[in-house]
């Protein structure tokens, strides 16, 4: 699928043309609101939030970054919220004056918030928009259905790349980049900060390559709920068997011969342990390991979205740490 550059207040961004009706409707009709919002209130709204750096985040993997790097010197918006998947979302009124108002604009990129992009051309804001994916190898994962993973010209890619350690890494770089340009007299504090996150990254990153080497290679056969798994596969060393649903996001119902064969491939390949993860309905993961040997593992993975509070996977590298864990135990032990 062909991009399109586009000025947008002097600021040149992407544009992926994907979206689906549905969510040019909830987009328009939301714009619509906030336009009301900010046309009829008298101050404007951000003064509410101080006088710090105004930050969009879209995903709460971005939103932790940027919490973390920018501490109290800038006022966060994260448009995501713990819990939910990722590659949909509908955006409220609140969420499009923060876009209106933002001066960076925090985005994971990869293809996979392509409402972002319709919201950009929609709303003019002057915000500069920084793309945490750059400088990562993305895997390309052939066509899939449009309006996600679009990497540009007919390429699709997957999207989850922050599940890898070094991945993870390069995103913390490129945020505290756009940071402190953004914000160069607070460009010390950020980088300070950002070296404290990369270390406790690096630090996850060594001991999930320690317990995923310890699960004996027959046993690391991995089936997910949706397919969000590969960047931590590759990585780390495991073996994809396959996925109940079947693109990279949840919009597509798997058919039934599809997963009748997935079912056959489960049991031929003899794989120990079926995952769920926190944002995508369980239901059907269960249903499937209930005609297998394998067991389904009621411990959600982390995966389109941090945990929340209290979940013990509320950052990047507990997120990683968590789901190392939860893997490893399961196809130990199972
Ligand atoms: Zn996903």
């Amino acid at each position: 699928m062909p991009r399109h550059r586009l000025t947008v207040a002097n600021r040149q961004v992407y544009l992926i043309p994907c979206l689906t009706m549905r969510r040019g409707i909830t987009l328009i009709a939301g714009l619509v609101l906030a336009f009301c919002v900010t046309a009829c209130s008298p101050d404007d709204p951000a003064d509410a939030n101080g006088d710090g750096l105004r930050v969009v985040a879209t995903t709460t993997q971005v939103g932790s970054i940027a919490a973390e790097l920018g501490g109290d010197a800038i006022d966060l918006t994260v448009l995501l919220h713990p819990g939910v998947e990722a590659h949909d979302y509908e955006m409220t009124t609140a969420d499009a004056a923060a876009i209106e108002d933002a001066a960076l604009i925090l985005r994971s990129g990869a293809g996979l918030e392509s409402w972002l992009d319709d919201a950009l051309s929609t709303i003019g804001t002057d915000a500069v928009v920084a793309d945490l994916s750059e400088g990562v190898e993305l895997r390309e994962v052939g066509e899939g259905e449009p309006g996600e993973g679009d990497g540009g010209a007919g390429q699709h890619v997957d999207p989850h790349y922050w599940l890898s350690g070094p991945n993870a890494v390069q995103m913390v770089r490129n945020a505290m980049a756009a940071l402190d340009e953004a914000s160069p007299s607070d460009a010390a504090a950020f980088d300070e900060r950002a070296a404290t996150l990369i270390g406790r990254l690096e630090a996850a990153d060594a001991e999930t390559r320690e317990l995923i080497s310890e699960i004996p290679e027959e046993r690391r056969g991995i089936v997910t709920n949706h397919d969000a798994l590969g960047y931590f596969i590759d990585e780390y060393g495991l073996r994809f068997v396959g996925s109940i649903f079947p693109n990279l996001d949840v919009s597509a119902e798997p058919n039934p011969r599809d997963l009748a064969e997935l079912i056959e491939t489960i049991r031929r390949e003899g794989v120990v342990a079926i995952f769920s993860e926190s944002a995508v309905n369980p239901e059907l993961a269960r249903t499937v390991a209930a005609e297998t040997d394998a067991h389904f593992v009621d411990e959600p993975l982390y995966t389109d979205s941090l945990g929340p509070p209290g979940s013990g996977a509320e950052t990047l590298d507990e997120m990683l740490l968590h789901n190392a864990g939860v893997i490893h135990d399961a196809l130990i032990e199972g």
